[in-house]
């Protein structure tokens, strides 16, 4: 864990002491004072369910060092640790990881995008483990908490840092930039996911490229030059800037790019890929399935080789990458094959799916229960519409969905001469789902996270 003095830490975070204490040194950082230890700094952060200060007694009764707070506290006399007063403890708590990241001339890569961002980190610090010793992101921690936690992890050892980079809003991206000082941002794709939030694709466009905006001359961009979205995101920014293309180069010109896919086979669990460009052409297994988890894999590749790690070496770090939890998992339960995807859903990750699912060399029938793609404001009925039509395009036998909006995926399936069924409720669709199976069946599940098909999925693997 880092250390501070009291002094660094006044300085880092503008604060203002209230009481000095004795403790001259400051061995950790925590917000939890369940996990707090002794020698810790505690932040009295404030949450919408929770509020730090009325936990900053009991972090100074496990032995707290100092508190940083927003107002005054009533703290046990006999405790002899600092007080600091800021303005804003989140902040505060920012600028201490941002502060604690300087202290390093370490290569950081910042990940954003509205989709593939956990694979992506995933990816890519599996690439950089084949030659550093990397500290990564844990788990989908890509907020303005989850990313200071990260970088606390930075010590003497850490030789390369990847992080997620989450957005709920303009802005966002740029201050988790601020505190990270990325020198390789990543952005995978601008999808319409957080449409509601930020109005139209431009502002997510724009509110994604505060990450390219915020690297430093001799950063690297390394960007999806096929999302029309992305590839302008080079022209603004004076570094240099590699695209990864799932596309032979001939249609690109200014997005030439320096990685791409020349094709690629799937075979079991996996997908062989042979790619091509400014390294040379070579073949690499990929532990995971779908093109755009070979989109993401191409970007994690550029980043290991632009680190200068050897193609055997990111080749072989690729292998070692952990499968994320509910993403395009492959499951056999009792002669039928589940297709797992139920951590979230958007129009393009649901058709990235759809090609998996048709794609998959069983004989039987091909299945996909779909449930809500949330947050799409109002392009959530045509987008519905669309993916039922795509359903058919990728030869699915029948559609089983659920939600509200499910309606319009349903009527698209159906007009394309799809078996396609709507249900209210999981459990109706449950009763009629386990009695139309049979073995040799694959079924793709996949909704937004509010539907939390993965219910679905337990019930399948339960009732096999
Ligand atoms: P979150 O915003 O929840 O943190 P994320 O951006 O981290 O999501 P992942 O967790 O890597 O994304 O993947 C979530 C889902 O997005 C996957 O299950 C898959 O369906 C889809 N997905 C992953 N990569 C891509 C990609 N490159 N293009 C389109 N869809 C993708
Ligand atoms: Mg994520």
């Amino acid at each position: 864990m880092p250390k501070f003095t009291l002094e660094e830490i006044i300085k880092a975070t503008n604060g203002r002491l209230l009481t000095a204490g004795s403790h001259p040194q400051i061995t950790g950082v925590s917000i939890d004072s369940r996990s707090l230890v002794p020698g810790d700094v505690f932040f009295a952060l404030k949450g919408p369910n929770f509020d730090g200060h009325d936990f900053a007694a009991a972090a100074a009764e496990k032995g707290a060092a100092a508190i940083v707070c927003g107002r005054e506290l009533d703290l046990p006399a006999t405790w002899p640790g600092a007080v600091i007063k800021v303005p804003d403890t989140l902040l505060a708590y920012g600028d201490l990881a941002r502060y604690h990241r300087q202290r390093y001339t370490i290569p950081v890569i910042g990940i954003t995008g509205s989709n593939g961002k956990t694979t992506t980190k995933e990816l890519s610090a599996a690439v950089l483990g084949a030659r550093y010793h990397v500290v990564k992101t844990e788990k989908n921690y890509n907020n303005e908490i989850g990313l200071p936690q990260t970088l606390f992890q930075i010590d003497e050892t850490t030789e390369a840092v990847v992080v997620e980079m989450g957005m709920r809003g303009p802005g966002q991206i740029a201050y988790l930039t601020r505190l990270a000082q990325p020198t390789v941002g990543v952005v995978t794709n601008i999808g319409v996911t957080h449409l509601e939030l930020l109005g139209t694709q431009e502002a997510i466009a724009a509110a994604k490229g505060e990450l390219i905006a915020g690297l430093p001359p001799s950063g690297l961009a390394v960007l999806n030059g096929d999302d029309p979205l992305v590839t302008p995101m080079a022209r603004k920014f004076p570094g240099e800037t590699l695209f990864y293309s799932l596309k032979r180069p001939d249609d690109h010109g200014e997005t030439e790019p320096a990685l791409y896919l020349v094709e690629s086979a799937t075979e079991g669990d996996q997908e062989v890929v042979l790619v091509d460009g400014r390294w040379g052409k070579f073949e690499f297994t990929l532990p995971l399935l779908g093109r755009h988890n070979i989109a993401n894999a191409l970007a994690a590749l550029i980043v290991g080789l632009s680190l200068g790690l050897t193609r055997d070496q990111v080749v072989r770090g690729l292998q070692r990458v952990n499968p994320v939890e509910n993403r395009l998992r492959k499951i056999e339960v009792g002669g039928i094959t589940v297709l797992d995807d139920t951590y979230n859903a958007s129009p393009p990750s649901v058709r990235a799916a759809l090609e998996v699912l048709s794609n998959m060399k069983n004989p039987g029938r091909k299945i996909a229960v779909l449930g809500d793609m949330l947050e799409l404001g109002p392009l959530a009925r045509e987008a519905h519409h669309q993916i039922g039509e795509l359903t058919a395009a990728y030869g699915c036998k029948a559609l089983f969905a659920y939600g509200p909006l499910s309606v319009a995926t349903t009527e698209g399936a159906a007009q394309k001469g799809v078996y396609a069924r709507h249900f209210t409720t999981k459990d109706e669709l449950w009763e009629e789902l386990k009695t139309y199976l049979t073995s040799g069946d694959t079924v793709l599940f996949k909704g937004s996270r509010g539907m939390a098909m993965e219910t679905l999925v337990e019930k399948v693997i339960a009732h096999n």
